[in-house]
């Protein structure tokens, strides 16, 4: 069978190997035909050499952690042959830790995890893909055009979750959320932030393209100024950028009482000036929090799938900007300007 796989840590050995084994029987009891995998900035660095593993023993990695196939034979009987399923990307570690020992593994304590298509573990993107009843969420027929957008909802969905744990430390009403960033995920933690009722505005630098566009159909507000010259001070704000001067402003910007959740990954290795003691002192006298969040349990992939289930099917449909056969695959790792998700698809 078909499988898109690299040698991590060497850039550009992105390969199309056509007689990949078949799944293991030990990798699960539900058999899994691949519908299609979406790709992220993960893919990119895997790709470029510079993150990755290969499972024990080999020295190829498949890719895709961004599943979607359908059930095609599953004996314990928890899906049925036709269902739509996505895999869970994270494994908890061995020892395991006190959050792994709980299935809390996005959690992870020692960092000893194991991912799908990024660390250790075999991705989904191959013709067939095996999963153990645990690992694997059932998904909404309707969803089958869109379900690989499963993975990065789980992502939101944790995000959200946590940020109304730490709201629930006082009384809390938020009204107004900021998103930083309109990638994938900024994008799906304000739908998610819409689903709350919540006024929600979303900040870019692109001012062309489909982002605009999307953040309006969502009945939220887009910004192209910088996080200093908005003219409100939200109570929440989703960091989906990463970008350090982002980061910094967004801190500041935050309303008294206010939580900010950062989920964007900094690449590292540039400093800027910071007044340290005026930060402190506004996290302070404000009661801020600012938190990061990471991956994703069972519980939020849950409640990621109940919330593409009540999201507009062609809003979801446009976040992917390209759908790509498996056959071109080097067509959809190479990232173009106005990509929101690509997507790459199985299929006979
Ligand atoms: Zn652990």
């Amino acid at each position: 069978m078909r499988a898109v796989t690299v040698n991590p840590g060497v850039a550009d050995s992105l390969r199309l190997v056509e007689d990949h084994p078949e799944p293991l029987p030990e990798e699960g009891a539900i058999l899994v035909e691949a519908l299609a995998v979406g790709i992220c900035g993960t893919d990119h660095e895997i790709i470029a050499g510079e993150y990755g593993e290969a499972p024990p023993g080999a020295d190829r990695l498949v890719l895709g952690h961004e599943s979607l196939g359908r059930v095609l034979e599953d004996p314990s009987g928890t899906l049925q042959p036709g269902d739509l399923v996505a895999g869970i990307v994270r494994h908890p570690d061995p020892v395991p830790c006190p959050n792994c020992a709980v299935d809390e593994w996005d959690m992870c304590r020692n960092g000893q995890f194991t991912e799908h298509g990024i660390k250790a573990l075999p991705g989904f993107a191959r013709d067939r893909w095996r999963l153990q009843p645990r690992f694997a969420v059932g998904l909404d027929p309707s969803l089958a055009p869109v379900g690989m957008l499963l993975e990065p909802t789980s992502v939101v969905a944790k995000a959200w979750e946590h940020i109304e744990r730490i709201g629930a430390r006082a009384e809390w009403q938020p009204r107004t959320v900021l998103v930083t960033g309109a990638g994938p995920i900024g994008l799906l933690a304000a739908l998610l932030a819409t689903q709350r009722g919540l006024a929600v505005h979303v900040l870019d630098r692109n001012t062309t393209g489909p982002k605009p566009g999307l953040v309006r159909a969502l009945g939220a507000t887009y910004h192209t100024e910088s996080v200093c010259e908005l003219d409100f001070e939200p109570d929440v704000v989703l960091e989906c950028t990463g970008a350090p001067v982002v980061v910094l402003d967004v801190m500041y910007k935050i309303a008294p009482t206010g939580i900010v959740c950062l989920t964007g990954v900094s690449s590292g290795g540039r400093t800027i000036d910071l007044d340290a003691g005026a930060l402190n002192r506004s996290l302070v006298l404000e009661n801020n929090v600012v938190f990061g969040s990471v991956n994703a349990n069972r519980r939020h992939w849950d409640l990621a799938a109940a919330a593409l289930a009540r999201a507009d099917p062609s809003w979801l449909d446009a976040l992917i900007t390209r759908r790509v056969s498996v056959e071109a695959y080097a067509e959809a790792y190479t990232p173009e300007p106005d990509d929101i998700k690509v997507v790459l698809e199985f299929g006979s």
